[in-house]
């Protein structure tokens, strides 16, 4: 049975945009239609931000205005109490991003995720956080922990994680136990106040010990209910398998498996390295055979309800139907607490308004921080605009239909 939802109402989809808002839309999404455009852009924003040209007052009214939820987190919370007009949830994520800096900086950066959940425990729509584990240790720790990536393409007998961490020297081992200090801690709150936390997936090469890390939390923190979320990018030839192994643990180890679905955000870096160094490519070598895997994860996860929570995490129309679809033909409430959709602000509206509307729990990512921390973010959603131009095209098309039915 199909659940005949229909994800085209923009009047639905944009009702929380005022027409001065829905314009710049169309001329933004116009723009990164544009690939030599969105190329040029990505290159030199970053440098111009860095050697202090005077060009964040015009990212601030663009990218940044159609992204992001506000520089602080008051900001923030009244984009968030917008949405929560729609009965849309947010998933909070102070948008700091990796780079090698000292452990005062990583414990201050963990103070502030401490403070992000605080602030959304005393809102009402704002269930979870999202943190990068890169944000709170150093980048180069995690390669030297990850499994060598040639183990994709020869059946390696691999050392055991836990044996790679207890053979660190001792300086590097002190930075991992002060990570799990900082991880545990932020769980802990998590917990105390009720609030999800979703680990975000990184790069393949750093990937091993953030599951590790999300395995250990889970085992610890989601015996009742779920506090903490592992991701999985299905882009990835073996995250299939991946998930099937973290149900596995998770039922000898009784504790429920809370998993955040995506395809994957770093195709085109997972595949230039794997070439520059010469490992076969961890991701998939189509897109079908991606969606393939990705729509799999999600059948997997749905008839396992009672012990997986998950959020799907997606822009793709039909793998958000194939979801809806199949909660109606297992007779599953819409609104199961189990199973969220969501999301980027900015993008897909028509999924999230529309799905919301017909009572399913949706819910935007909303990212917050001074802009110069967002920016890798920032550039992360003009590339995806323009990569996928389809996706842009169909942003488009929706706008300027609302803007016809609007008289624009
Ligand atoms: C709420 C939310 C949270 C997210 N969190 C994360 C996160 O923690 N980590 C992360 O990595 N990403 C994350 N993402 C981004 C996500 O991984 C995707 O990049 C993005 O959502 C696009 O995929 P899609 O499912 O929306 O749909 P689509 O537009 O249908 O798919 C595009 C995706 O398909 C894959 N793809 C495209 N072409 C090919 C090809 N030739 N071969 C193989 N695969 C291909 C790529 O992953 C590409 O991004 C998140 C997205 C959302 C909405």
């Amino acid at each position: 049975m199909s659940s005949n939802i229909n994800l085209d109402n923009t009047e639905k989809a944009f009702a929380y945009k005022s027409d001065r808002l829905l314009k710049k839309a169309r001329f933004l999404f116009s723009c990164m239609k544009s690939a030599a455009l969105v190329k040029l852009a990505t290159k030199i924003t970053p440098w111009l931000i860095k050697s202090g040209f005077p060009i964040k007052k015009l990212i601030q009214k663009t990218l940044f205005e159609q992204f992001v939820g506000g520089q602080t987190l008051e900001d923030t919370g009244m984009v968030a109490s917008t949405l929560s007009k729609f009965n849309v949830q947010v998933i909070l994520d102070f948008g700091i991003e990796g780079g090698e800096k000292d452990d005062h900086h990583y414990d201050a950066a963990a103070e502030q995720f401490k403070k992000v959940i605080s602030y959304a425990s005393t809102q009402p729509n704002i269930p979870f956080i999202s943190i990068k584990i890169t944000g709170l240790t150093s980048v180069a720790l995690l390669e030297k922990l990850n499994s060598p990536l040639t183990y994709f393409e020869k059946n390696q007998d691999l050392i055991p994680l836990e044996t790679r961490i207890n053979e660190l020297p001792n300086e590097e081992l002190h930075k991992w136990n002060k990570l799990l200090d900082r991880v545990d801690s932020i769980s802990q709150l998590a917990a105390e106040k009720n609030i999800g936390l979703m680990i975000d997936a990184e790069e393949s090469w750093i990937q091993e010990p953030i599951d590790f890390m999300a395995e250990s939390l889970m085992k610890k923190y989601n015996k009742e209910k779920v506090i903490v979320y592992n991701t999985i990018q299905l882009y990835r030839q073996d995250r299939l398998n991946f998930l099937k192994n973290s149900f596995k643990h998770a039922r000898e180890n009784k504790y429920i498996l809370g998993i955040k679905l995506v395809r994957g955000a770093y195709m085109e870096k997972e595949n230039k390295r794997a070439q520059k160094l010469g490992y076969a490519t961890p991701i998939h070598l189509s897109k079908e055979a991606t969606d393939v895997d990705f729509n799999h994860a999600v059948e997997f996860c749905l008839t396992q309800l009672e012990f997986i929570s998950t959020i799907i995490a997606s822009h793709n129309e039909s793998s958000n139907l194939l979801a809806t679809d199949q909660l109606i033909n297992l007779s599953i409430q819409l609104n199961d607490p189990h199973v969220h959709f969501s999301q980027l602000f900015g993008m897909s509206d028509n999924l999230t308004f529309n799905l919301s509307d017909a009572g399913f729990n949706v819910s935007k990512y909303l990212p917050f921080g001074p802009i110069e921390e967002v920016i890798p973010y920032l550039m992360r959603r003009a590339e995806e605009n323009s990569s996928i131009s389809g996706q842009t095209t169909r942003e488009l098309n929706l706008i300027n239909k609302e803007c016809t039915r609007r008289q624009l």
